[in-house]
């Protein structure tokens, strides 16, 4: 019988590919072309081809790579190579360098998500090995962490492509636990222009940080209806779209009527929701007190532009999509499976909504140690997923 638990054993471990990984530096903010080309490499070494798809000034790419018969829809395993970054954070242990202490395993990356990519990579021998009847694709992107902005070209370079994935596994960590959906984010800046001049004189100003706090106001009053009225989705541990306003800035001195203040507010959609529409509620609102400026000083302005935005994950909770990965994790027949729920966005809800990809979240390690100093995942989620690749192998090969 065919075991592709044995081969994964033979090629490098994934805790030497994962010592790799967390060996570079992959902060978004930085390149992460060191890190594709010793993918590369080791892919190359295994027989296997890939292709980057490059940002506009080709400091980052995407990888994407098959293993297996082309022409054939097949399984995509999904993961970001960026990290969050560690300035600021009070780390005891070298945040660039793996190491290994009492079954855990420490390293910036380490569960979100250089883990589960490691876990993949490793597989690749078994993978080559195994007789495939259905390929196996893997799609590495860059930039997730500042609003999954890198992948966008990875999915235009698949839309070209005749045969697209008919299943997407993004391994962002939730111990191995099968997650459906998650939320989709809107988020945006506000930009207040008043009018300025000595407090004295406030009435014949127009105070901007007057303005903008109307607005952030507005905003609490939309999240407190969603909280009390809905829409609702169960599943999530805040049922209903969230609304939140993180930092404001504005005025420089008590004796001056401000003529500038900014903030940022995001909000975190349930399916129901579009946040697009809140944005254009708040536009409207905007728009009322804009007339009420235009009255003192015609040059005075709102701004509302989106810094980022992704769409939130639904898969059907019938979906076969769902039974074969339950099965993948070794847990009880898909019907007993139960659901995980995660309060992080990932690439998925693009890979479903952009290219109709069934899509679910699945990987080791768990977000309650991601983007925390000395982040770490457990040996034993990295075992689990090694397990959860022999499976996926020995599905897609001829029995
Ligand atoms: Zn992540």
């Amino acid at each position: 019988m065919h075991n592709a638990m044995n081969h994964c054993l033979k090629g490098a471990s994934s805790l030497d590919i994962l010592r790799q990984l967390i060996g570079f530096d992959t902060t978004s903010a930085r390149s992460n072309l060191a890190l594709m080309a010793w993918v590369q490499g080791y892919l190359s070494r295994h027989g296997v081809k890939s292709e980057l798809i490059f940002n506009e000034d080709e400091t980052k790419a995407n990888l994407y790579a098959t293993i297996g018969p082309a022409g054939r829809a097949g399984v995509m395993l999904s993961g970001h190579t960026d990290t969050v970054p560690v300035t600021g954070q009070h780390w005891t242990r070298p945040p660039h360098s793996l190491s290994e202490d009492n079954g855990r395993l420490y390293g910036r990356g380490s569960a979100d998500m250089k883990g589960f990519i490691a876990v993949a990579l490793a597989a690749v021998p078994a993978m080559q090995a195994a007789p495939l009847h259905t390929p196996i694709h893997l799609a590495l992107s860059y930039d997730e962490e500042i609003g999954c902005v890198g992948v966008r070209r990875l999915i235009e370079s698949l839309r070209q492509q005749p045969i697209k994935p008919g299943l997407c596994i993004i391994g962002e960590p939730t111990r191995m636990q099968v997650v459906n959906k998650h939320k989709g984010k809107l988020a945006a800046r506000v930009t207040v222009r008043g009018k300025a001049c000595h407090s004295g004189m406030a009435p014949e100003g127009v105070n901007a940080v007057n303005h903008a706090a109307r607005l952030i106001v507005w905003l609490e009053q939309q999240a407190k209806k969603r909280q009390q009225q809905g829409p609702f989705e169960a599943g999530y541990d805040i049922p209903f779209s969230s609304i939140h306003t993180g930092t404001v800035q504005g005025g420089t001195a008590l004796n001056i009527v401000p003529d500038h203040c900014s903030f940022v507010f995001e909000m975190r959609n349930i399916a129901a929701e579009d946040p697009r529409d809140l944005l254009a509620e708040l536009r409207t609102q905007a728009d009322v007190q804009l007339r009420e400026m235009h009255q003192l000083d015609d040059s005075c302005g709102i701004d509302i532009d989106i810094t980022s935005e992704y769409p939130g994950l639904s898969t059907a909770e019938d979906s076969e999509a769902i039974a074969f990965v339950s099965q993948l994790t070794g847990r009880p027949a898909p019907g007993d499976a139960r659901l995980g729920n995660i309060n992080f966005g990932t690439e998925g809800g693009l890979f479903s909504q952009a290219l109709q990809i069934p899509t679910l979240v699945c990987g080791p390690g768990s977000m309650d140690q991601g983007h925390k100093p000395d982040e770490f995942i457990e040996q034993c989620q990295i075992e689990q997923c090694q397990a959860f690749m022999g499976r996926l192998i020995e599905r897609l090969s001829i029995p």
